[in-house]
């Protein structure tokens, strides 16, 4: 029997790795979790392990408030340790935080097979801590995942053909968890009772290119509030933007609200007449729910949403996020169009990890 151990840390690895764990135990392949500790608040992890059945990490490292460096280190040092003891037969990360290139790198290191799931992306901005984190994770990895052409074509422009590596285009884990808990959601999630209106725009905004400039925070908050006045503006802060947002005393008029958990959030992607973000996993999540979306960026790396008109790019301009709102005002697309494999990425990921 194979033994996989996942290595976890951060919200949108939680929704990624729901997936995958379903299929593992579907299989008969043990599967082990490592949580870095990379987020750590109830509401930005225990509620998304509850809700979505994820089995309870094996091991919880509690590694975070530390700047890029601290954080990767030991994240490295913590995990190698639990590494050498386990010898799993491959390690699983997901996406593109620190602890995805801490996993990546300490499993390489004992040469022990690296796979990696929501491979190929690439934002062409070095700036951003993802990107770095992606292209040295797909670079020591064993086995990418991708999930869609432009990642495959990323790759094959970096010339990975050439490299002692398994390219395989699976599609998106994330379709797979929309689509499968959207019943769920619908059941449990208690939030559209709780919100003052039942017609709004949902913003998310944590990007560190947004909330550390705040030149760029300043114009999106703007934005927000002009948009507010005409679409009520719905948004749940991420800690790291409400820490910010406080100490920064910027004016806010839009409603905000404690993050909340995955079927609330499903909720709000269901009930709301536009998304808003920052976010990687919530472009694509509006797609899945039929919803335009405004991204808060100047690329994204999921450029077919743009390509086919169901994204727009407005970076933190509040005239281009006006704009944006009312050509998505007067347009509707055809979201059925499968871009990302209508749910079926995760079964064809641990399906080639059992044959394997
Ligand atoms: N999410 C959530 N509650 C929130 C905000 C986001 O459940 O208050 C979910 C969202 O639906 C998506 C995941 O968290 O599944 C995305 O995480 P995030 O935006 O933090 O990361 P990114 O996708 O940008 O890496």
């Amino acid at each position: 029997m194979k033994r996989i151990m996942t290595i976890v840390g951060a919200r949108p690895q939680f929704v990624k790795a729901a997936t995958l764990s379903r299929e593992f135990a579907r299989v008969g392949i043990e599967e082990k979790i490592i949580h870095t500790g990379q987020h750590f608040d109830a509401n930005m992890s225990e509620v998304f392990f509850t809700e979505m059945e994820i089995p309870k990490p094996s091991y919880q490292l509690d590694i975070n408030g530390v700047g890029h460096g601290a954080m990767t280190g030991r994240m490295l040092e913590g995990i190698e340790t639990i590494l050498l003891n386990e010898k799993p037969d491959a390690v699983l990360v997901y996406g593109d935080t620190n602890s995805t290139l801490a996993g990546a790198l300490a499993a390489a290191k004992l040469h022990i097979p690296v796979v990696h799931v929501e491979a190929g992306l690439r934002s062409f901005t070095m700036q951003m801590p993802e990107e770095i984190n992606r292209i040295l994770t797909d670079r020591i990895s064993t086995v990418l995942f991708c999930p869609t052409d432009t990642a495959l074509n990323n790759l094959a422009a970096e010339r990975f053909d050439k490299l002692p590596v398994t390219i395989i285009k699976n599609g998106d884990v994330m379709q797979d968890a929309a689509l499968f808990y959207a019943q769920k959601a619908a059941e449990k999630a208690t939030v559209m009772k709780q919100l003052p209106v039942q017609q709004f725009a949902l913003a998310t905004v944590h990007r560190q290119e947004n909330t550390d400039d705040p030149s760029k925070l300043k114009e999106i908050v703007e934005g927000l509030n002009v948009l507010h006045r005409e679409l009520p503006v719905v948004l749940p802060l991420h800690p790291r933007t409400r820490n910010i947002l406080n100490q920064s005393g910027l004016k806010v008029d839009f409603i905000t609200i404690d993050p909340v958990g995955y079927f609330d959030m499903i909720s709000l992607l269901q009930h709301c007449d536009l998304v808003i973000t920052d976010s990687g996993g919530v472009q694509k999540e509006a797609f899945f729910f039929g919803k335009h979306c405004i991204t808060l960026r100047e690329q994204t790396e999921w450029v077919e949403l743009v390509e086919q008109g169901y994204n727009r790019l407005a970076g933190s301009d509040p005239e281009l996020l006006m704009s944006a709102y009312r050509h998505f005002m007067q347009h509707r697309s055809d979201f059925t169009v499968d871009l990302y494999g209508k749910g079926k990425a995760a079964a064809m990921a641990v399906e080639w990890i059992n044959a394997w």
